[in-house]
C-alpha cells in the first residue's frame, strides 16, 4: 500500500456521502418561516439535500433537537419569546444534550441590538444576522458555511473515534495466530470503523503464482453477503465485477476507492504475502473513512505478517511435506485439545489405511505412490468442511477427526469406492479403517493415536477392506502389551537383558550338576520386569525368535565362563520356546552359537515345556533327536502339567523330567497332592529318565524328594538365580565348605 487511496474515475474525489443536511429554523414569525421554506426548497449543498425543520417555539425546538442528533444548523430569533428563552435553548443544545457539532446562527428583528460577545464565544455561535438583511442569496451563503463547518467538525470527531478504535483493535490483531481468525477480525473492525455493515472479502494470492501468471487467490476472510465464500478461491465468487476488481488490485498492487466501498492492497513485503481486501457498503466512503482505512492498513499489514510468519514456522513442524496437509504432530495437538474439551463426547477419530499401498508403491514406483497419496488427501479435504480435521499420520495412513455425525468410516470408505471401473489405475480400490469414539477413551492424545493404530494393524491382519471400531476394554490390555513390547525392543538394544543362573543340586552329594539360565530384564531405573510378563508376549508376537537367539548366546557365554573358571561339568540349561524350536534352521543356529562361543555341546541342556513337546510331536522329536545326537541334553520342563500320555512320553527323546513347582509346593501341605509328585517320579523311572524337582524351598520338600528317590533339585532352598560372577563366588564358597 502506498499510503494513499487512488481514486477510480466513477466518482469525484470530494463527493460527500451525507444525503441530507437538516436545518432547524426556530421562529414564531410565520412570514419569516414561509420565506425561509421557499428559499430552501429543493436546494442541494455539498452533495446533500437540504431539509428544513421548523419550530415555532423554544420548547418545540428543544424537543426537535433532542430527537434529531444530526441537525447541521439551527437558526433562531433571540428575542422570540423572552431573551432568556433563546439563551436557554442554546444552553440546552451545547450543555444538556452535549451537541457541539450543530452550527448556530442567531437572528434578530432589531439589527441594533447584537448579542453579547461572551455569549457568542461561550456557546460557539457562528453568525448573527438581522432578519431584514437575510435575503435569499445571503441565507444560502450562511447555510453553506454552516454546513461545511458542521461537516468538518463531524469528520474530525469521527476521525478521532476511528483512530482510538484503530489503536485498540491493533492490539487484538497482533494477538491473532491464525489467518481465518485475523481476517474475520479485520472485517469486523473495518465495519466498526466506517460505522456500517459491510460485505467484504480478504483474499490471499497464492505463493506459487508469479506476477505474470493468471491470478490465483484464496478467500481467507469473508463477511456479509460474501460470507459463504470463505475458504474458497477467488474464481468461485459469483460476482464477476468483484472478481475483476480484486484481480486488478492484485495486478496493479494499488488501493482504490470504489463507488460503494474500497479495495485495499497489502504487499507481501509488509504482509508476508499479497493480500487484497474488498469492501462494499451501503454508501460511498467519505474522506475521513478512507483516511482511517489508510491508517488502519498499517495495523492490518502487520497483523497479516505476524500470522504468515507464525503459520510458516508452524508449517515446518506441523505440516506434511509431501501433501501439504497437517501431519502427525498436528493431529496429536488437535486431538489433545479435543480430548480436553467438553465436545469430546461427540467426536470421533477415524484412521484409514490404503490396502496394498506398499505393494503398489513397489510395483509402480514411489512417484505413483505419491500421486495416490495426493489423490487421497485431496478427496478427504474436499469431502469435509473446516469442522473436520484431516491429517496424514504416516505412510498411507490418514486421520479424520471431527463430530461423530460427520466423521463416519463407512461414508469415508464410500468416497473411494467406484464400482464402475474398479481397477482403474490411479485409484484407491480398497481401504481399511478404524473408528475411535473419543468418549470411549481416557488417556493422552499420543496413546489414543497409538491405540487406534494398533487396532488398525490388527484389523489389517485379517485382510483387506477391514473396518473395526476401537474397543476400550480390549484395547487397553492390548495397548499395554504393545507398549511393553516396544519397551522390550528398546531394552534389548540398551543391553538391559541378561541371564541369571540357578544351580541344580545332586542332593545326595550336595554337588552342583547344572544351572538353569533364566532371562532377566533390568530397567534403567534398576527395577526388574518378570520373565513371565515379557516372555509369553514375545512368544505370541514372534519377537521370541530374535530374543531367544540373544538369550541363547548369553547362556552359552555363561557356560563358557563356567568352563573357563574350572566348572566344565556344570551343565547349562537353556529354555527354548516352541516357535524357536520349530524354526526350520534351529539346529544350525544352535550349532553355530556353540561354535562361536566355544562351548561343548555336552555342557548344554535344552529345556522345553511338556506342552510344547506334545504339540507337533513328530517335528519336536526330530529336533530333539538331532540335539541329542550332537551331545546336547534335553529336559522336559513343567512336567506334570501337560497330562501327557505315557506312550508318547516313552517315545520322547529326553534325558530328564522337571517336576513342576506346583507339585513340589504341595509337599508338606496336603497328602493328596503328594500323590501326583509320587506318580511323576514313578513315570520318570518307568521311561528311564532322570527327575529333578523344581522350586524346592524347604528342607521338608528336599527330604521328601530324597525319600522318593528324586535325587536332583533346584530351588531357593539351595540358591536363587544369580548373575554369572555371583555364581562363581557362590561356587567357590561351596567348594571351601565341602573341602
Ligand atoms: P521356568 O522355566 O519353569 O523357570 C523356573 C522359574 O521358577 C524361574 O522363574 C525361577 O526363578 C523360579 N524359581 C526357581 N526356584 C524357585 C523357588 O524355590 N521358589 C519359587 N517360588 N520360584 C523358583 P523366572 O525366572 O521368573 O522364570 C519364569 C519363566 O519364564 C520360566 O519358567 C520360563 O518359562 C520363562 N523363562 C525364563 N527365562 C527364559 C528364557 O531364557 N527363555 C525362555 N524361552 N523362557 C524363559
Ligand atoms: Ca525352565
Ligand atoms: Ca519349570
Amino acid at each position: 500500500m502506498d499510503g494513499q487511496f487512488a481514486f477510480s474515475e466513477e466518482q469525484p474525489p470530494d463527493a460527500a456521502v451525507e444525503d441530507v443536511w437538516r436545518v432547524l429554523a426556530v421562529d414564531d414569525d410565520g412570514d419569516f418561516q414561509r420565506a425561509t421554506a421557499s428559499v430552501l426548497r429543493d436546494i442541494e449543498l455539498l452533495g446533500g439535500r437540504v431539509e428544513l425543520i421548523q419550530a415555532f417555539s423554544c420548547s418545540e425546538a428543544e424537543k426537535l433537537l433532542a430527537s434529531y442528533k444530526d441537525i447541521a444548523l439551527v437558526m433562531f430569533d433571540v428575542f422570540m419569546e423572552t431573551e432568556e428563552a433563546g439563551l436557554r435553548l442554546i444552553k440546552y443544545l451545547r450543555e444538556e444534550i452535549d451537541n457541539s457539532h450543530t452550527r448556530v446562527v442567531l437572528l434578530t428583528g432589531d439589527p441594533d441590538v447584537p448579542p453579547a460577545p461572551d455569549v457568542m464565544r461561550d456557546y460557539d455561535i457562528n453568525d448573527y444576522w438581522a432578519k431584514s438583511e437575510l435575503n435569499a442569496e445571503r441565507l444560502l451563503t450562511v447555510l453553506a458555511a454552516a454546513v461545511r463547518g458542521y461537516a468538518q467538525l463531524r469528520a474530525v470527531a469521527k476521525a478521532r473515534r476511528g483512530l482510538q478504535r484503530i489503536v485498540e483493535s491493533s492490539n487484538t490483531l497482533f494477538t491473532c495466530k491464525s489467518l481465518p481468525e485475523l481476517a474475520g477480525r479485520i472485517l469486523t473492525e473495518i465495519a466498526q470503523l466506517i460505522s456500517q455493515p459491510v460485505d467484504a472479502l480478504v483474499c490471499m494470492r497464492r505463493e506459487d503464482t508469479t506476477v505474470s501468471s493468471p491470478i490465483e487467490a484464496d478467500v481467507v476472510g469473508a463477511s456479509g453477503r460474501f460470507g459463504r465464500y470463505i475458504n474458497t478461491t477467488l474464481t468461485a465468487l459469483d460476482d464477476m465485477s468483484v472478481v475483476k476488481t480484486l484481480e486488478q488490485c492484485f495486478a496493479t498492487q494499488l488501493t482504490q476507492r470504489l463507488p460503494n466501498g474500497a479495495v485495499m492492497f497489502f504487499p507481501r513485503l509488509q504482509a508476508g504475502a499479497d493480500y487484497a481486501c474488498y469492501i462494499r457498503c451501503e454508501r460511498g466512503l467519505d474522506d475521513t473513512e478512507l483516511e482511517l482505512l489508510n491508517v488502519f492498513s498499517t495495523s492490518i499489514s502487520r497483523g497479516l505478517f505476524n500470522v504468515a510468519m507464525f503459520s510458516r514456522l508452524e508449517n515446518m513442524a506441523y505440516q506434511d511435506d509431501l501433501l501439504k496437509i497437517p501431519n502427525r504432530n498436528a493431529l496429536i495437538r488437535t486431538l489433545d485439545v479435543t480430548l480436553h474439551s467438553p465436545a469430546k463426547a461427540k467426536q470421533s477419530l477415524v484412521l484409514i489405511d490404503i490396502d496394498n499401498f506398499s505393494g503398489a508403491n513397489t510395483a509402480f514406483g514411489t512417484g505413483y505412490g505419491d500421486f495416490i497419496l495426493g489423490l487421497v488427501a485431496k478427496k478427504l479435504r474436499d469431502a469435509f468442511n473446516s469442522e473436520v480435521f484431516v491429517a496424514r499420520v504416516r505412510d498411507d495412513v490418514f486421520a479424520i477427526l471431527g463430530p461423530q455425525k460427520r466423521v463416519c468410516a463407512a461414508e469415508i470408505v464410500a468416497l473411494f469406492r467406484k464400482p464402475k471401473r474398479p481397477y482403474e489405475l490411479g485409484q484407491v480400490n480398497s481401504l481399511s479403517s478404524v473408528t475411535m469414539h473419543l468418549d470411549d477413551f481416557n488417556g493422552s492424545a499420543r496413546v489414543a493415536l497409538q491405540d487406534a493404530l494398533l487396532t488398525l494393524k490388527q484389523a489389517k491382519h485379517l485382510g483387506q477392506d477391514q473396518h473395526s471400531v476401537y474397543d476400550p476394554g480390549l484395547q487397553s490390555a492390548h495397548a499395554e502389551a504393545y507398549r511393553l513390547l516396544l519397551a522390550l525392543r528398546d531394552a534389548v538394544e540398551a543391553g538391559q537383558i541378561s541371564v541369571a543362573l540357578q544351580p541344580q543340586i545332586d542332593m545326595r552329594s550336595g554337588r552342583v550338576t547344572g544351572v538353569e539360565a533364566l532371562a532377566r530384564w533390568r530397567k534403567a531405573d534398576g527395577s526388574m520386569v518378570a520373565p513371565l510378563s515379557f516372555i509369553p508376549l514375545a512368544e505370541a508376537t514372534g519377537y521370541i525368535l530374535p530374543l531367544g537367539d540373544l538369550l541363547m548366546r548369553l547362556s552359552l557365554r555363561a557356560a563358557k565362563k563356567l568352563a573357563d573358571a574350572g566348572y566344565p561339568h556344570i551343565r547349562v540349561a537353556v529354555n527354548v520356546s516352541a516357535p524357536q524350536l520349530l524354526q526350520h534352521d534351529f539346529i544350525e543356529r544352535f550349532s553355530s552359537h556353540l561354535l562361536m562361543t566355544g562351548v561343548l555341546p555336552t555342557q548344554v541342556e535344552v529345556e522345553i515345556t511338556e506342552s510344547v513337546a506334545m504339540r507337533s510331536f513328530d517335528t519336536v522329536c526330530e529336533k530333539l533327536s538331532a540335539l541329542r545326537a550332537m551331545g546336547v541334553e534335553v529336559a522336559i520342563d513343567d512336567f506334570g502339567t501337560g497330562f501327557s500320555s505315557l506312550s508318547y512320553l516313552q517315545l520322547l527323546p529326553a534325558d530328564r523330567l522337571k517336576i513342576d513347582r506346583s507339585f513340589v509346593m504341595e509337599i508338606g501341605a496336603t497328602n493328596d497332592q503328594q500323590m501326583i509328585a509320587e506318580a511323576v517320579i514313578q513315570i520318570a523311572s518307568r521311561v528311564g529318565m532322570q527327575v529333578i524337582a523344581e522350586g524346592v524351598e524347604t528342607q521338608q520338600q528336599a527330604d521328601w524328594m530324597l525319600r522318593h528317590s528324586c535325587w536332583h533339585a533346584q530351588g531357593y532352598l539351595f540358591a536363587k538365580p544369580m548373575e554369572c560372577s555371583e555364581l562363581l563366588t557362590w561356587l567357590g564358597a561351596l567348594e571351601k565348605r565341602s573341602a
